[in-house]
């Protein structure tokens, strides 16, 4: 907002010295015919910079560069000019609006007042002078501090697009770093590192309930085990317990901590003997896996499992879900370290045909 009013204030700043430059020209076709030819030309010059300034403000010119030409080209003009008029009046007004419109810095106002004090000067001991075009050269004087500050002017801006350009650049990179961070965040499960429920819902939601199994863990007598060695020692039991399911799955299926001591799995196939060796695959691995903490022994816990798979009939995944979860519950009630089938039977993993360890 501030880039834009600063803008402005130049655009205005052209304006105004292109109506004066207008108005020095109109000046001299009505007054002067002997100098006319050399003037013309000057002005000309200058009205057509101000005009491409004027439309493109900002196309990348280099503000000092054109602050040196002009300042170069009004001197120029300046020792020309020598036949005041009324309208010196309007211009030296149109020029202290002008200044008032675009300056700031009062230190750069000063160095400019100093560079035309010193051609005010040199003029005086060049050309003769009256009291007529005694106004002439301050308003041409006045043209050049006019030109050096609207020359700051884009210097400031260019400066400060490239400031703020590189800004938004380390912010832009800032947020997606912080984007990233709170997505990994929100999805995944702090202790285990492995996706969580949310994740687990999300994914649920995504899928059609066809060609894929639902598997729900739940850790048996996880309470008692935390009572007998420490919730520091359960923790490290999940964490564990993470590595030895992803490594009972396939590529492709996914793990997810569903809630404390919960687990839920997907996986891609809607055969039973399949997701049923599967069960009994984790469901082995879990047992037989020694989970070390401290200077404990080899600490030993089991699972209970409950699956459903899509087939026809099944609308959702949600009622997919729910069917698994029977399952699990059916496991519970039957005794634990079980695997409740779809169907309401019951499969005890270590006596399974589908008996299997990795
Ligand atoms: P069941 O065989 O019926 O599943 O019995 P359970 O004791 O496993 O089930 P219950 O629901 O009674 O207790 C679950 C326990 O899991 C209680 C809670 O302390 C423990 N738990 C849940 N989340 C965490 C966790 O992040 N770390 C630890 N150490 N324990 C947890
Ligand atoms: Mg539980
Ligand atoms: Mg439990």
């Amino acid at each position: 907002m501030l880039e834009y009013e600063t803008h402005k204030k130049v655009q205005i700043g052209y304006i105004a010295n292109l109506i004066s430059l207008g108005c020095c020209l109109a000046l001299q076709l009505i007054t002067v015919s002997d100098l006319l030819n050399s003037q013309i030309y000057l002005y000309m010059i200058l009205a057509i910079v101000y005009g491409v300034l004027l439309v493109f403000p900002l196309k990348r010119f280099a503000a000092y560069d054109i602050s040196t030409f002009f300042l170069t080209v009004s001197l120029l003009v300046y020792f020309y000019i020598s036949t005041p008029n009324f309208m010196a009046v309007v211009l030296f007004y149109l020029y202290a609006v002008q200044i008032g419109l675009t300056f700031e810095r009062k230190y750069s106002l000063a160095g400019a007042m100093v560079i035309a004090v010193i051609f005010f000067v040199a003029s005086i001991d060049q050309i003769e002078i009256d009291k007529k075009n005694m106004t002439w050269i301050i308003m041409h004087s006045l043209l050049i501090i006019n030109v050096n500050v609207l020359a700051q002017h884009l210097s400031q801006l260019e400066h400060q697009a490239l400031y703020q350009n590189e800004k938004v650049k380390q912010l832009l990179s800032q947020m997606e770093n912080s984007y990233k961070t709170v997505s990994a965040l929100a999805e995944k499960d702090e202790l285990t590192t492995l996706y969580n429920y949310r994740s687990f819902r999300n994914k649920l939601e995504e899928l059609v309930p066809y060609n894929i199994a639902i598997l729900l863990l739940d850790v048996d007598y996880f309470k008692i085990f935390n009572d007998s060695y420490g919730h520091l020692c359960g923790d490290a039991v999940l964490r564990d317990m993470a590595t030895v399911l992803k490594g009972s799955l396939r590529e492709g299926d996914m793990v997810f901590r569903y809630g404390g001591e919960e687990f839920a799995v997907i996986i891609q196939c809607s055969n039973e003997t399949e997701v049923q060796t599967t069960a009994v695959r984790i469901s082995n691995n879990v047992e037989r896996h020694p989970f070390y903490f401290g200077k404990e022994s080899a600490l030993h816990v089991t699972v209970s499992i409950g699956y459903a798979i899509g087939k026809e009939g099944i609308e959702t995944t949600e009622e997919l879900f729910k069917i698994a979860d029977e399952a699990l519950y059916n496991a519970k009630e039957s005794g634990r370290n079980l695997i409740g089938c779809p169907n309401g039977q019951i499969c005890n993993p270590t006596t399974s045909p589908l008996y299997h360890v990795s």
